[in-house]
């Protein structure tokens, strides 16, 4: 077992027992192993609690009766005094304040979690996490890689919580003794923060819901040598929403970097991007707003610190600048299945789009608009009608931006990166879009979801579980706590031999135009007897609803084959393997990179790639300690300090929170495997045994067990109060000057 159960049990908790006035809770004088099934009635020594009281909770097990309510009320008076993290058993809630607040992230926090013999006793908070995984890290008989998951709706603070874990681990294990402490640019781990920036810029986007939302999922491994300092680091992506920059929702932004060229570029800049001031590009919308991630000075620099030499920059910029000229391209035809050409207005935005891709304008325009069609040997030419023009041009804008997003993240990666014989170790943090459900859900939304079901998956298998199969196994006496279990979805989902995943991929490859409503009968023929799909006889368009852990949704099917095809003409990539930009071209031709053919499309569906690296995910999640963060939105509009309870209970009960309390309480404190205890605890037991498989111990350790094994804790933490990370002695870290 892990010591991540250990953390929020260790104690007492840092409340008070408040024997005052009766307004609150009735909560059950603490018993080390509660029963679920305990009767508040027939508890003879409850006692009463203060409401007042709730906020000095800072485990949530502690809670009783653990209710959804009960959670709710003790989260929320915690929010109203401030207090942003507060302990679920295995989990730490984390609420979003929406402001900064001071003196919460600071160096001198990190130093006192860092350096306490028990973090455990301080304040929730989630560098207890982050500090918990670095020791878990070493702790073991054998070194176990542990991954933080971070896990909430757009605009609960998942990116946030993943940037501050990042900079504890940047603090805490800085190897920078170790580098030429002149060179701060060579920092290993300034360049691991410097990839935040760039891959926001460059994935993050303002929504509806959140200005700076992450529009990619992302694994990113900390790797830790034999002295547990961090000497690299590598990222995975998980789908990039590229349909963004040719289509953004309404009153949605599209990627930060076009902005952030548009507001931060100097003129001679402009020049060069051909991108004068007040030139109005469609694929711009709400530029006038303002938005903090909007700072292109803070990006370049980054790009500096990771090595994109300067001219590489230029090229870059000069593509995506090409990528906004592609949006002010119009179409026209009189009849719309009529072979159409480009607006008069729109030629000079042709003329710059080829300039920045350096790309010949006529051939820009032809492979725009003519379709090559094979018969046999022979290739016919086929005018394209307007709506195919304009799938064409969104096609070739997404495609470029997708590579290059890809390209990038190779190039954090080697810039990165350490090599395999220098570290040993690794802690990941994962930041994945949550679950998301809106008035039309695609086929992003239902890759999305997927992720989350599989992540909910894990959770489950992890904590609810395998934790109480175990101490079934072990013979304990325990009453099983029923969780959802998410299978039946996913079966839904990704099962064999039928699901929603097969079917569409089955639909893909048939290479035939594709029919929303055809598509919705294959569904219903095959998966109708499913207990997790639905369809609504009314709904005007075709679609299915899914039952999922966090709630019903319903899915849109037209459209959905076709994205999932993700078709790229092949005229496109043949003109874009000869563009002149260097940059350019090498993104379309290098091997290394998973680029579209130019001979037809690509037999890989968006579906089966994403399930293939979320598969890989969670083989990697599966051989590490986990550790997870839900974060929590308290309100929809992203205000300060404003809770809002309906919002709240909706977002607990889609993560399962109160069954997680439930079998942390009512579980046991601190599991460590026996051979690990007596190997750290066995000097203070005379001797110790181990008969026929079954543990047992000398009645001189059986005694210290009895004491609890908060107070043996304390007297262990009395041998390891010498801390090399923290006292000057070691020397080795100097990172807090
Ligand atoms: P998405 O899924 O859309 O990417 P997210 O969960 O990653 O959303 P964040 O971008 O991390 O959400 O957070 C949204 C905003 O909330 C941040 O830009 C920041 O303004 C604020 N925020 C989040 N966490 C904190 C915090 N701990 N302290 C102060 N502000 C915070
Ligand atoms: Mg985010």
């Amino acid at each position: 077992m892990t010591s991540a159960d250990k953390r929020s049990n260790v104690r007492e908790g840092g409340h008070s027992n408040g024997g005052g006035t009766v307004k609150g809770f009735v909560r059950k004088v603490h018993s080390p192993h509660p029963s679920l099934n305990d009767s508040l009635e027939g508890e003879i020594q409850a006692f009463l609690i203060d409401e007042d009281q709730l906020h000095t909770y800072d485990d949530l097990t502690k809670v009783n009766p653990v209710t959804p309510t009960t959670v709710l009320k003790c989260l929320q008076a915690r929010y109203r005094v401030k207090v942003f993290y507060t302990h679920a058993g295995c989990t730490l809630v984390a609420l979003n304040p929406f402001q900064p607040i001071p003196d919460l992230y600071t160096l001198d926090v990190m130093k006192e979690y860092h350096c306490a013999p028990q973090p455990q006793e301080f304040k929730p908070h989630i560098f207890i996490v982050a500090e918990e995984a670095y020791r878990n890290v070493q702790n073991q008989l054998e070194p176990v890689n542990q991954s933080l998951v971070v896990s909430g709706e757009s605009g609960a603070g998942k990116t946030w919580t993943s940037r501050c874990l990042m900079k504890y681990y940047a603090t805490v294990a800085a190897a920078s003794s170790v580098v030429n402490s002149q060179d701060t640019v060579e920092r290993i781990e300034r360049r691991v923060l410097d990839s935040n920036p760039i891959m926001e810029a460059f994935g993050n986007a303002c929504t509806l819901r959140n200005n700076n939302s992450s529009r990619f999922g992302k694994y990113i491994q900390l790797q830790l040598d034999r002295r547990q300092l961090l000497v690299g680091a590598s990222v995975q992506t998980y789908l990039l929403e590229k349909t963004r920059v040719a289509c953004q929702p309404a009153n949605e932004r599209n990627f930060h970097i076009f902005y952030q060229m548009l507001k931060g570029a100097t003129d001679e800049q402009r020049k060069e991007w051909k991108m004068p001031c007040g030139k109005h590009f469609v694929w711009l919308p709400n530029s006038e707003k303002t938005v903090e991630e909007d700072s292109f000075q803070e990006t370049v620099e980054a790009m500096v610190h990771l090595g994109i030499k300067a001219e590489r920059q230029r090229q870059l910029f000069r593509i995506l600048s090409g990528i906004l000229q592609l949006g002010n391209l119009n179409f026209s035809s009189m009849d719309e299945s009529q072979p159409c050409d480009l607006d008069e207005q729109s030629k000079d935005f042709l003329q710059r789009a080829a300039d920045l891709l350096c790309v010949p304008a006529e051939e820009l325009l032809t492979s725009l608009r003519v379709r090559t069609l094979k018969a046999g040997k022979q290739s016919v030419l086929k005018p394209c009608c307007r709506a195919e023009c304009s799938m064409r041009r969104d096609c070739l804008a997404k495609v470029i931006y997708a590579q290059l997003f890809e390209w990038l993240v190779t190039f954090i990666n080697n810039s990165i990166c350490a090599d395999k014989s220098t570290w040993c170790n690794f802690i990941g943090v994962l930041d994945v879009y949550g679950f998301e459900c809106f008035q039309i859900n695609n086929l992003e939304q239902l890759c999305i979801n997927y992720a989350n079901e599989k992540l909910q998956q894990h959770f489950v298998a992890h904590y609810l579980r395998a934790q109480q199969e175990e101490y079934v196994s072990e013979g304990l006496e325990w009453s099983f706590v029923k969780y959802q279990d998410n299978q039946s979805c996913l079966d839904l989902l990704e099962g064999s031999p039928v699901s929603v995943f097969s079917l569409l991929n089955e639909e893909s490859r048939l290479n035939r135009a594709s029919d929303a409503k055809t598509m919705k009968v294959r569904l219903e023929k095959e998966l109708g007897n499913n207990a997790n799909i639905s369809w609504d006889k009314f709904s005007k368009q075709p679609h299915f609803t899914v039952a999922h852990y966090a709630g019903q949704v319903s899915y849109q099917i037209q459209g959905m084959v076709e994205k999932n095809k993700d078709p790229v003409p092949p005229e496109l990539i043949k003109l874009l393997q000869e563009s002149e930009n260097s940059l350019l071209h090498h993104i379309f031709t290098d091997k290394e990179t998973e680029i579209p053919t130019s001979k037809g499309l690509s037999k890989v569906t968006v579906v089966s790639k994403f399930k293939n690296s979320l598969e890989r995910l969670m083989r990697i999640l599966h051989t590490t300690t986990p550790h997870y963060t839900r974060c929590i939105k308290p309100n929809p509009d992203c205000k300060p300090l404003t809770f809002k309870k309906e919002e709240v209970i909706m977002q607990l009960e889609a993560c399962g929170i109160v069954e997680t309390i439930h079998i942390s309480a009512a579980g046991f404190p601190i599991r460590i495997p026996f051979n690990g205890f007596m190997q750290r605890y066995g000097l203070i037991a005379k001797y110790s045994h181990v008969k026929s498989g079954i543990h047992s111990i000398d009645a001189g350790a059986d005694y210290i067990l009895q004491r609890g094994v908060e107070n043996l804790l304390s007297v262990v933490s009395q041998h390891e109060a010498f801390d090399p990370l923290c006292e000057d002695n070691s020397g080795k870290h100097n990172s807090w000057v």
